[in-house]
């Protein structure tokens, strides 16, 4: 391994705070109104919660692959999810994400996005499948508090004045000795630390701060009527060493380790290719770190939406890993029936060979009804700050059943716009049939490029509607 084990909880610890941090700067996004998967405490579906409207079954579904997945005792399962278009598999996928709260590695690619120049296939998927794998390192804090039981201090033979000592302190738990070196001795003449005092140590800086007197020892003090402050922390209650705890991913401490990219390569997403020996040093270390009781691994979630877009040898490569005992959780979804997998010309479900469909288990995800659609609408204007009148809704909800919901969608934004140009506060059912007229749906769109597709560059001129891949 190329840095040593506390630069690597330095530097990954500080940095992936920060990393954590700048994702809460969020927009507005096509799922920002999903807080979770609105299930209650038995994981039964509410009826609008949490920002989820409808779809209980696949709702229930997902509540079963959260425990699965909270328990962390199931590795390598693949879930996929299979729907229509906007029938909310992303979203039950993001609901799943938000429930699992920030501690579990969740990591979110589109099946496209394996098609890269700067990596093959492979490496993109392994990148993928590492990234929802989190390890938890504990660590004993550096501050440790304690009562002092003994101490002497004294100057070191030749060492120019300088003082030296020894230090008996009492936990919650034992009581350790400690060599001091000239600073904590000089702290602890300074702080006029005695034997009974409540002290901290800490133990990067050597820093000793007393807090008080201890409880137990009250009494003698109080005899003698000496002044004294008193530590609330009686026999036996004294604080415990803290236990700091570090959640990183195994691809964050691959990119750290990796002499050719370094950390700063985490914030611009540019790693390029790891080399497999420092995977095959990182999986041994972290292996015996689990073996020593330093850490443990944490399975997560990767969820790979449009899933027919991988190919046959991503396919085969996810078969692979999926056996390992430390595969993430696998969720795809897509929206494809019997469809050609991908770099064969073989037909399958969903454009998935057999095989994998055979370890899957699969949530359906079925059409909304129109009050349904009417409530997600109703989210997303709050979502968007959008004030709509009843009417205008109902409107939106009719263009949302005759064209599709992230038309409607759409449309929220759009509107809000509109209304906020004539000065009103509220958006009207006219500014909803305004943009409707101003911004064509898919079918429309279909409609116009007939009509007019002589006068179209590239037109192939068979006027057939188009596929999808
Ligand atoms: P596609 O197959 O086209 O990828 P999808 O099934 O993944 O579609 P989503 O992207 O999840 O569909 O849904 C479209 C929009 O509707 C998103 O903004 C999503 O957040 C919202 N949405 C869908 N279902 C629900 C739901 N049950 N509750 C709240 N919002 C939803």
């Amino acid at each position: 391994m190329i840095t040593g084990e506390a630069l690597l909880k330095s530097i990954a610890h500080s940095q992936v705070q920060e990393v954590r941090s700048i994702t809460r700067i969020e927009r507005i996004g096509a799922h920002s109104h999903i807080r979770g998967l609105g299930l209650d405490d038995s994981l039964e579906p509410r009826a609008v919660s949490q920002g989820m409207v409808g779809q209980k079954m696949a709702r229930k579904a997902a509540g079963v692959v959260l425990q699965m997945i909270r328990e962390g005792k199931i590795a390598g399962r693949a879930v996929l999810l299979a729907g229509q278009p906007g029938t909310g598999k992303t979203a039950i996928a993001m609901g799943l994400a938000q429930a699992l709260g920030p501690d579990t590695p969740f990591t979110s690619m589109a099946g496209s996005e394996i098609f890269s120049l700067e990596m093959s296939k492979t490496e993109a998927l392994t990148q993928a499948i590492r990234k929802s794998i989190g390890v938890r390192i504990k660590e004993e804090s550096e501050i440790i508090e304690g009562e002092v039981v003994e101490m002497a201090v004294e100057r070191a033979a030749g060492g120019g004045g300088a003082r030296v000592g020894r230090l008996t302190l009492k936990t919650t738990d034992m009581e350790t000795n400690y060599d001091m070196g000239a600073k904590m001795c000089d702290s602890l003449l300074k702080e006029k630390v005695q034997a009974g005092d409540v002290v901290t140590i800490d133990k990067a800086t050597g820093k000793i701060n007393r807090l008080g007197r201890s409880f137990a020892r009250a009494r003698d003090y109080d005899a003698t009527g000496q002044q004294a402050r008193f530590v609330q922390c009686p026999e036996g209650e004294l604080q415990k060493r803290k236990e700091v705890v570090h959640t990183v991913t195994l691809h964050e401490i691959d990119v750290i380790n990796s002499r050719t990219h370094g950390f700063l390569a985490l914030f611009s997403g540019d790693t390029g290719e790891i080399k497999s020996e420092i995977r095959e040093q990182i999986n041994s270390r972290v292996a015996e770190w689990r073996e020593e009781g330093k850490s443990e691994m944490i399975p997560g979630v990767l969820f790979i939406d449009e899933a027919h877009m991988l190919d046959i040898e991503c396919f085969s490569y996810l078969n692979r890993a999926l056996e390992s005992d430390t595969a993430p959780v696998v969720i795809m979804a897509t929206n494809r029936g019997i469809t050609r997998i991908r770099g064969t010309n073989y037909r399958s479900p969903h454009g998935i060979p057999l095989d994998l469909l055979d370890r899957m288990i699969i949530v359906p995800t079925s059409p909304y009804s129109h009050q349904e659609l009417r409530e997600i609408l109703n989210i997303r204007c709050e979502e968007e700050d959008c004030q709509m009148s009843s009417d205008a809704l109902t409107v939106l909800t009719r263009v949302a059943t005759e064209t599709s919901l992230r038309y409607a969608i759409q449309l929220i934004t759009t509107a809000s716009l509109v209304a906020k140009r004539r000065k009103a506060t509220e958006v009207s059912m006219e500014d909803v049939k305004k943009v409707y007229s101003l911004f064509l749906d898919e079918h429309r769109s279909e409609q116009f490029l007939k009509e007019y597709q002589d006068e179209f560059m590239f037109n192939d001129g068979s006027g057939d509607a188009p596929q999808l891949m």
